[in-house]
């Protein structure tokens, strides 16, 4: 007999997977030019990790759907690559949506590095103007409840901070920890401890180890550093994430060929992948 669940799927899906800036190149368009956005669907409600330009499509796809669930909007942290498709995400101007977002900031700070990218000359509507239906929270070193969600955030290593987030439904677990460098020992132990049994790891792959010698301190990792994490943590699924602009599709079917021959449950991330993780 097949075993009900009751419990939903924990369900991540790719919006935006590039790092950087936007590259959508005809060779690129396999694995996706957007960048860093992703989402968790929950149905009444819908986890959104970073507002790259690929939270554009999300946004669109949302205003379909006969009820808008509540949005919580979660950040890494304030790299353009990060929040450059905030202004072009179209449940903002509804004035009847709820939204919340999160970052490491407190909310008065939050509110205004956010207003920064949406003033003249840079932006014609002003943040201010639609910011008055937005609900700011800081979240950092911390683990909270929402929507039926567990979340413990937690520093990874990066110019100007970033923050990881592992979140669980109680049954499946998932890691994010994108615009990461690996090599300092305080953060990979903090890391690995928190990724510590999940099922799956998207993590910060934007070098090659041979790019890497040439970008120490730019605050991002490789293949190679995103499989030892995966395997010193028991996680048997990795992503790669935040490709870099330099490298086309099949760059990064090479890169991943060598990924999977050390670590066979490796996947390279694509705009419009989702990952189901069942019930246990
Ligand atoms: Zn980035
Ligand atoms: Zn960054």
């Amino acid at each position: 007999m097949t075993p009900v669940h009751t419990q939903p799927p924990l369900a991540l899906t790719f919006w935006g997977v590039r790092g950087s800036i936007p590259t959508p190149t005809s060779e690129n368009l396999g694995h996706g030019g957007n960048t860093a956005c992703l989402s968790i669907d929950c149905g009444d409600s819908i986890f959104i990790l970073d507002a790259g330009s690929g939270i554009r499509p999300l946004g669109r796809q949302l205003l379909t759907r006969p009820t808008l669930p509540e949005i919580h909007l979660l950040f890494t942290h304030f790299h353009w690559d990060h929040i450059q498709g905030l202004p072009f995400f179209d449940p903002l101007y509804r004035p009847d949506a709820r939204i919340t977002l999160y970052s490491f900031h407190t909310p008065e700070d939050l509110r205004s590095i956010l207003a920064g990218q949406m003033v003249a000359p840079y932006f014609p509507v002003d943040f201010q103007l639609v910011a008055n239906h937005l609900q700011f929270r800081q979240l950092q070193n911390t683990t909270t409840t929402l929507a039926g969600l567990t979340l413990q955030c937690f520093d990874l290593n990066h110019p100007q901070r970033s923050q990881g987030y592992r979140i669980s439904n109680g049954s499946r677990s998932l890691v994010i920890a994108t615009d990461h460098e690996h090599g300092d020992p305080a953060a990979d132990a903090r890391l690995s401890a928190i990724a510590q049994g999940a099922d799956l790891l998207v993590y910060d792959a934007q070098y090659t180890p041979l790019e890497y010698e040439k970008r120490q301190g730019w605050g991002h990792s490789t293949w190679h550093d995103a499989v030892s994490v995966a395997r010193e943590a028991g996680i048997p699924q990795l992503v790669l994430f935040h490709h870099d602009p330099a490298h086309n599709d099949a760059m990064l079917d090479a890169i991943l060929a060598e990924a999977q021959a050390e670590f066979p449950g490796t996947l390279a991330a694509r705009e419009g992948m989702t990952l189901q993780l069942n019930p246990a």
